[in-house]
């Protein structure tokens, strides 16, 4: 008889009844945070799990002496690192009085995606980042001294000596897809160390879920491998492209024929009528990412185009060659709150609050 592993242990077949629930937040940092719990029995429904608490005045979100935050289940899925029955919580933060507290965006967002559950929204965000080596503090594959050949070959690149993280970009890929979430796929991206993932086309709420949820996953994928995921706008100084988060956009009226002139077209001029909310909304320093250089048009002004990954917002050629479709607003910065762009897309395109 040899003494157990420690993967032997965490492969352990637990009695059939245990669930084990790590559930998922956001902190006042922009940050996320999740701890675990054990269940008697799998939930069938976000609603069948307890609420919890946490210390709030660890987090940013609750002075020392009143720090109970209460935790609020809202979305579940299968989780890739424990295994069936075990899963992950998307939860979002109240006071003890059943109030959302201030840093709590899921709820605003819930607000106004009720009100236009009859448009059926549809998001795909492309979230853009870098996977950091801490020992360095720079994107792996960038030498511990000068630079690494400029940008040219990375994007979408293969090579053994160029490309760096493709095994957590991957691994994060199935993770999502096992948890149920909307990926649509992964590219590696401009600089050396950055990479994509898309999450859509997601209805409503699901969006922000499932983005914060993947994001979480990711992180957790990173952790294996000692690394950190950053996604700052502009995280490398210098000719190096930032991270975005393109937010693709359609309606029911908008993927209908027609749906271009009518309802595209309109949307694009309201937005373009509020670029200064939704810039202060889509991310803090993304004024050091949209310059107007490295695929990006300057945060100073409002301007749409088709094809043209120099404008605000592109609309594809298949859009207006079919008159119907979507559209991508290319500003949100990597390090925005998806339950806020996606809000006021809807705010400002749907309902003129
Ligand atoms: P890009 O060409 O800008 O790199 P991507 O292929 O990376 O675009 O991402 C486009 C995203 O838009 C995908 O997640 C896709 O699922 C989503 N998408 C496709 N059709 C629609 C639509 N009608 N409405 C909203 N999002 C959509
Ligand atoms: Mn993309
Ligand atoms: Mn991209
Ligand atoms: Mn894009």
């Amino acid at each position: 008889m040899t003494t157990a592993t420690l993967s032997d242990l965490l492969a352990l077949k637990l009695p059939s009844e245990e669930c084990i629930a790590e559930y998922v937040w956001t902190d006042g940092f922009g940050k996320l945070r999740s701890k675990a719990r054990a269940l008697s029995s799998a939930p069938s429904a976000p609603s069948d799990l307890p609420h919890w608490n946490y210390d709030g005045s660890s987090t940013g979100q609750a002075p020392g002496e009143n720090s109970e935050v209460i935790l609020h289940p809202q979305a579940v899925y299968p989780d890739p690192f424990r295994g069936a029955p075990h899963i992950l919580v998307m939860c979002d933060t109240y006071t003890p009085d059943g109030e959302p507290i201030p840093t709590n965006s899921r709820f605003e967002c819930q607000r106004v995606m009720t009100k236009v559950a009859a448009l059926e929204p549809w998001f795909g965000l492309e979230q853009e980042y870098f996977l950091m080596d801490p020992a360095t503090g720079k994107p792996v594959g960038f030498p511990t001294k000068g630079e690494p050949e400029p940008q040219g070959p990375y994007y979408c690149g293969v090579s053994g000596g160029k490309m760096h993280g493709r095994d957590v970009a991957d691994a994060h890929f199935k993770a999502c897809l096992y948890a149920g979430i909307k990926i649509s796929g992964i590219n590696a991206e401009v600089a050396p160390g950055q990479w994509e993932f898309q999450i859509g086309p997601a209805v409503g709420m699901e969006e922000g879920d499932m983005l914060w949820m993947a994001r979480y996953l990711l992180e957790r994928i990173a952790e294996l491998k000692g690394l950190d995921v950053n996604y700052d706008p502009k995280p490398v100084k210098g000719d190096w492209n930032g991270s975005g988060c393109h937010a693709n956009f359609s309606t029911t009226p908008m993927r209908e024929a027609g749906g271009y002139e009518a309802h595209i077209v309109p949307a694009l001029e309201k937005l373009s009528a509020k670029h200064r909310e939704h810039i202060a909304a889509y991310g803090a320093g993304n004024e050091e990412r949209l310059t107007g250089h490295h695929e990006t048009a300057s945060i100073e002004t409002f301007k749409w185009g088709v094809a043209d990954r120099g404008a605000s917002c592109r609309v594809g050629t298949d859009t207006v060659e079919k008159g119907y479709g979507y559209f991508e607003d290319r500003r949100p910065a990597g390090n925005c709150d998806p339950y806020i762009v996606t809000k006021m897309l809807v705010q400002t395109c749907c309902l003129d609050e």
